[in-house]
Parts: structure tokens; C-alpha cells; sequence
């Protein structure tokens, strides 16, 4: 390596670390300066590994309070215990293999959704993408996933939105996992959103609203959105995965709402 490429790199790290002094990264969930994050000392660490560095600008009490629902079914994502299907799973069908879900959807954790939403929201969504990687690495891994790809969004939603955040987040899970990340699926015509239709009319909403952009013969898929409430427009994209030849469709959510939430 040439000196003049050595020294700019070196320079490149002297100010990065300069930044990182300045202005030391804040948790971007509740905004608390580092020195504060930990809660008190030996907390956080008895219950938890030591988070990776792509992790480490959530704070422990943020980690704790969003990381903290119940456990939940890994097939139908209901609450009842962290069991690969239960008593629930047949009223609750979805052509989904797996789930894996952060959170409800409430208190804090809706808000963060929200805020991710925004257009300004990155770091809140790699923020969420950590939180549920840490939670689920384990069992993402033992499922044999080789790539991560978002429920879309129709085009002209995410020019007004400026973001999609199912993309953004399905991003961050990738690069956090170390996995492959693209956008095979595409929502080709423009639906009503699912939370403005009574549950019964969900299905027919999405039906035949996705397809993929080329075979996926044999792959092992990991299908990100933010906020699952019945499972039509995820099942509606698995079934579309899994026609153009995917060998497994997971899932990953942030929350879970209830079915009778007005919001998701
Ligand atoms: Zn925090
Ligand atoms: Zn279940």
C-alpha cells in the first residue's frame, strides 16, 4: 500500500474518531447521551450478551423496554410462550413457515414504528432492525435463511412517503445478519391500505396484488414488514415467493398488532 493511500486512510479514522468525541452517537430511540445508557451497572449485562457494535448506540433501558413482549408462537405469532406452533396456530393460517416478532404493537414500540416510517427515521429503523436481531439471530439462523427481501410498496405510495419502510428495514436486518438483500417482489397494482377495510375484506385486498421480478428456484427467503396485523398481505407475498420457486419463506416483524387495532 502506497503511503498517500495509508495516511488518508489513517486520516479518515483520526476524524472519524474526532466525530465520535464531539458528539458521542445518542440512543436513537429516547435521545440519552452513551454515559447514561447502560442503566445501572451489571443490569443490562446479566440479562443480556454483550451487544454487537452495530448495536450499541440503543440504550439498555431501550433494549429492555422494547425487547420486552411476551413470548410468542414462532409459526403464528401469537402470544402463548416461545413454542414452534401452538393450540392457535389453526385458527390462524398463513403461508408463512416461520415468524419471528419483536414486539406488540404498543406503547413504545408503535412509536418507534411510527417514527421509522418518516422520511428521517433511518436511524430508528437500524435501531429496530438491531433490536430484533439480537432477539432472533438464533432462531433466523437455525432456519437456514439466505436472503432477506421486503414486503414492497407500491411505487407512487413510496414517492409520497420518500421511504418504504419495510425496504429500509429489511436492509438494516440483512446487513446486520451478514445476509444477502434485494427487492424480488413487486406490488403491482396500488391496494387500499389493510387498516382501512373491515379484517374479512383483507384477503381479497391484496390477493394477486404481488409479483416477483424473477425465479427464486431453491432459495431460502427471509420476508420483512413492519407491522403484521391478519397476515394477508404477508401470506399474499409468501405465496408469490414460494410460485416462483422459493424453497422456504420466514418472516420477520417488528409487531404484532391485535386484530382489533384500528392501526395496522
Ligand atoms: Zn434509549
Ligand atoms: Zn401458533
Amino acid at each position: 500500500m502506497g503511503w498517500g493511500r495509508f495516511l488518508s486512510g489513517q486520516a479518515g479514522r483520526w476524524v472519524a474518531c474526532g466525530i465520535d468525541l464531539v458528539y458521542p452517537p445518542r440512543c436513537p430511540i429516547c435521545q440519552s447521551e452513551p454515559t447514561s445508557h447502560r442503566g445501572s451497572p451489571g443490569q443490562a449485562a446479566e440479562l443480556q450478551p454483550e451487544p454487537p457494535p452495530w448495536a450499541a448506540a440503543v440504550c439498555g433501558a431501550c433494549a429492555r423496554e422494547l425487547s420486552a413482549d411476551a413470548g410468542r408462537c414462532l409459526r403464528c405469532g401469537e402470544v402463548g410462550g416461545a413454542v414452534d406452533g401452538c393450540r392457535l396456530c389453526p385458527q390462524r393460517p398463513h403461508a408463512w413457515r416461520h415468524i419471528a416478532v419483536l414486539s406488540s404493537y404498543a406503547g413504545g414500540v408503535r412509536e418507534a414504528v411510527l417514527r421509522a416510517k418518516r422520511p428521517a427515521g433511518d436511524d430508528v429503523t437500524a435501531a429496530l432492525a438491531s433490536l430484533i436481531v439480537q432477539k432472533h439471530a438464533a432462531a433466523i439462523r437455525s432456519w437456514g435463511v439466505g436472503r432477506v427481501v421486503p414486503v414492497p410498496m407500491h411505487w407512487w405510495r413510496r414517492s409520497i412517503r420518500g421511504t418504504s419502510a419495510a425496504g429500509e428495514l429489511s436492509r438494516h436486518i440483512a446487513m446486520q445478519l451478514g445476509l444477502p438483500w434485494s427487492r424480488p417482489l413487486v406490488r403491482c397494482r396500488a391496494t387500499r391500505m389493510q387498516n382501512e377495510l373491515p379484517i374479512n375484506d383483507r384477503p381479497r385486498n391484496v390477493e394477486g396484488a404481488f409479483r416477483v421480478r424473477r425465479r427464486l428456484d431453491g432459495e431460502r427467503l427471509l420476508l420483512v414488514d413492519d407491522v403484521v396485523t391478519t397476515g394477508a398481505t404477508l401470506s399474499e407475498c409468501c405465496r408469490a415467493l414460494q410460485n416462483a420457486g422459493a424453497a422456504t419463506v420466514d418472516v420477520a416483524v417488528l409487531a404484532r398488532a391485535d386484530r382489533n387495532s384500528a392501526d395496522a
